[in-house]
């Protein structure tokens, strides 16, 4: 890697290969119980949050429950959200 170019290039590719690890299947949004208000699902069937770009930060569940969405990694700390998370181990 030998230019500021090639090092943005190979991070974004890095990214999208993490992103692209997660199944969609909105379980670490609550799509199995009090889903948050933000998570929508395609018509395949795949979640997908609608503020994504912006999605840290005070969130409302449907039911008007509030909390925090966090990065991926912090609930991965503790436990994957499911036994088919495309993050865990
Ligand atoms: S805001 Fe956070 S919790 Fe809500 S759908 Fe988006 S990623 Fe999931
Ligand atoms: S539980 Fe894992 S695979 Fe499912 S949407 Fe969340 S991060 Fe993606």
């Amino acid at each position: 890697m030998n230019t500021k170019e090639e090092y943005i290039e190979h991070e974004a590719r890095r990214r999208a290969e993490y992103e692209a690890q997660c199944m969609r299947c909105g379980t670490c949004c609550g799509a199995d119980t009090d889903p948050c208000a933000n998570l929508k699902v395609d018509g395949a069937g795949k979640y997908y949050c609608d503020s994504y770009d912006d999605r840290f930060g005070e969130r409302f569940t449907v039911s008007g429950l509030k909390f925090t969405c966090v990065p991926i990694r912090d609930v991965l700390v503790y436990a994957p959200p499911s036994a088919d998370c495309g993050y865990a181990d």
